[in-house]
């Protein structure tokens, strides 16, 4: 063990200390309480890596964690400890490189890893709040997320999040549905699902792993306001002051399945997965709505390249969004 590198003799600590203190009753498996977060670190044209905007994920995980009344994780503490397991994965040799060919087809082609923090909470035999979690890091190198040609979105009748809910929580429990829907969605030959509120089935709320867009004919961008059932996404809020900074009108507000079907000229969806990735189509209890008559639209290339760009490195990062590892 003497002989060990640093790494390793710390990774075989940290998982002595797992198993000795491993609870009884894990409220993660058996309630559900449990929360996560997922951030990237991408490789930077100039060969060094950065994770685009941890602080905001430290923030969410911190809420998520209390909203599920878990003492919060320290947000400084949350960023050394995501930078530190790229940083030490990276001098082993698990690192993401930098591809050329993402400039020729910038469809998500590049390579990057995911980071994934999350709770593992401990407590007795009753329904009551844990007071000892555990945050653990895990990292995988990823590349595309939506990998099907055609992006042609689908309404779900489903309900993800109900008014009062965890739906505003990065919750373990909500992924449940997301799940179930997007599988629904993909055997019926669809990319992505689009959840709709639950007490009318009317408004759009998002997909199951990320938030939704609508350019409308107007010019407007819309994107269904924040309340208490929709994830507040670090990349949606990006590209609200990416577009605004374009002079783009952005609405954060009720976003009706008819208006966008009367007046929807470009949509997209957004995520730490998903990038931006324009939507071709929205399906709605069987009628279909094609936007900009299926190519992507303007607004919604400029927004991918433009994040894709700062996120690489290609472009300066003149908001202070990439973290150095
Ligand atoms: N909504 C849901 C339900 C999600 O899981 C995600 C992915 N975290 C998002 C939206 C997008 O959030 P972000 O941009 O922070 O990845």
């Amino acid at each position: 063990e003497a002989n060990l590198p640093d790494v390793e003799r710390d990774a075989l600590a940290a998982s002595r200390n797992f198993y000795d203190d491993m609870p009884l009753v894990n409220y993660t498996t058996q309630y559900g309480l449990g929360c996560f977060e997922g951030l990237k670190a991408l490789p930077q044209k100039d060969g060094s890596i950065a994770i685009f905007r941890p602080d905001q994920n430290a923030r969410r995980f911190k809420r998520s964690m209390e909203g599920l009344l878990m003492p919060g994780f320290p947000e400084e503490a949350f960023v050394k400890a995501v930078v530190e397991v790229v940083r030490r994965n990276a001098a082993l040799g698990f690192r993401p490189y930098y591809k050329a060919e993402w400039e020729k087809d910038s469809f998500m082609t590049a390579d990057s890893v995911y980071i994934r923090p999350f709770t593992y909470a401990e407590g007795g035999i009753g329904v009551a709040p844990s007071k000892a979690p555990y945050v653990m890091v895990i990292t995988t190198p990823v590349s595309a997320y939506f990998s099907s040609a055609r992006s042609e979105a689908v309404t779900t009748d489903r309900i993800r999040a109900t008014p009062r809910g965890t739906g505003w929580i990065k919750a373990a429990s909500n992924y449940v549905i997301s799940t179930l829907a997007k599988h629904e969605a993909n055997q019926a030959g669809f990319m992505e699902c689009v959840f709709l509120d639950a007490r009318e089935q009317k408004y759009l709320e998002e997909g199951s792993s990320c938030n939704i867009f609508v350019r409308l004919k107007s010019g407007e961008l819309v994107t269904p306001e924040l309340g208490d059932t929709i994830l507040p996404g670090i990349t949606r809020a990006s590209i609200i002051e990416l577009a605004r900074d374009r002079g783009v009108k952005v609405s954060e507000r009720k976003l009706s399945v008819e208006e966008v079907f009367d007046t929807g000229a470009e949509c997209f969806v957004t995520g730490t997965a998903a990038g931006v990735t324009p939507i071709e189509s929205l399906t709605h209890r069987g009628n279909k709505v094609v936007f900009n008559g299926g190519k992507v639209g303007e607004l919604s290339a400029y927004l991918r390249d433009t994040l894709k760009g700062i996120q690489y490195g290609k472009l300066p990062d003149t908001k202070g969004w990439m973290v150095r590892v």
